[in-house]
């Protein structure tokens, strides 16, 4: 994908503007680490002073705050109440197979639907900054120098909010932070993946990624990224695809989780 430099150098402008007027300003924003009138907010009335708190004050904006329990899934990384080990998604109707395990930074709840709101239908590009780096955090902790591959978006999400979101975080990581990023795969569908049952998005049948060649890919272990992990059909979908082409293990990282 060509990166409009002219657009990325507006849109950074537009973050220092919002940092520097953040700084500026004296009076604390309403809800400042609150999830009310989120609705109000999410119209239109009040959403900038809510996006400062995100891009200048990320440990108040609850965004990406992991959850309370320190026992996750060892297969999805959902959060769990108790040390189980498997959750009961995976025990009972288990949807990975190829992909090892996923980690996430925290549960989709109304602060993260805010932000993806904000992100990807508002057009916020410059949030994919905050998105990174968190992103970044968990990769560190987790898969520490794997190579990176982000999940390839739909035609139609790219008309729609104008930009890839999780090729935004991709490039940031590839040429912020130094890790390496690889992409091995290609969207070949344009069905709507949130409109599909649960039967739907893990139909193996239907196939909505390809790999872009037929060449091996000699690598021991892979970490795929993606903003949200729903049903998990997605990742097992890549991660079954790059198996194929001959990678060892694979993992995934998302910001959230649903
Ligand atoms: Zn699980």
């Amino acid at each position: 994908m060509r990166i409009n430099v002219f657009y990325l150098a507006m849109q950074f402008l537009k973050l220092l503007y919002l940092c520097l007027s953040g700084l500026l300003s004296d009076d604390e924003p309403e809800n400042s680490g609150k999830t009310d009138n989120l609705s109000a907010e999410l119209r239109g009335i009040k959403p900038s002073a809510r996006i400062k708190n995100i891009l200048c004050k990320p440990e108040k904006s609850g965004i990406f705050d992991k959850s309370e329990s320190p026992y996750i899934c060892l297969r999805c990384g959902r959060a769990m109440l108790d040390d189980f080990g498997l959750c009961t998604d995976c025990m009972s109707r288990p949807v990975f197979f190829a992909l090892s395990y996923a980690r996430h930074i925290t549960g989709y709840g109304k602060n993260q639907r805010f932000f993806i709101n904000q992100w990807k239908f508002r057009q916020n590009r410059v949030l994919g900054i905050p998105a990174a780096t968190r992103l970044l955090e968990a990769y560190a902790e987790n898969f520490e120098g794997l190579p990176v591959v982000p999940v390839p978006p739909r035609e139609g999400r790219l008309l729609l909010a104008g930009f890839d979101c999780v090729g935004d975080v991709a490039f940031i990581l590839r040429w912020c932070f130094g890790v390496k990023v690889l992409k091995p795969l290609v969207r070949i569908d344009s069905e709507e993946q949130k409109h599909k049952t649960f039967a739907g998005r893990t139909d193996k049948s239907k196939k909505r990624y390809a790999l872009k060649t037929h060449r091996k890919l000699k690598y021991d272990a892979m970490v795929l990224i993606d903003d949200i992990m729903t049903t998990g059909g997605t990742l097992e979908e890549c991660a079954a695809l790059l198996k194929s082409a001959g990678v060892k293990q694979v993992y995934a990282l998302t910001l959230f989780y649903a």
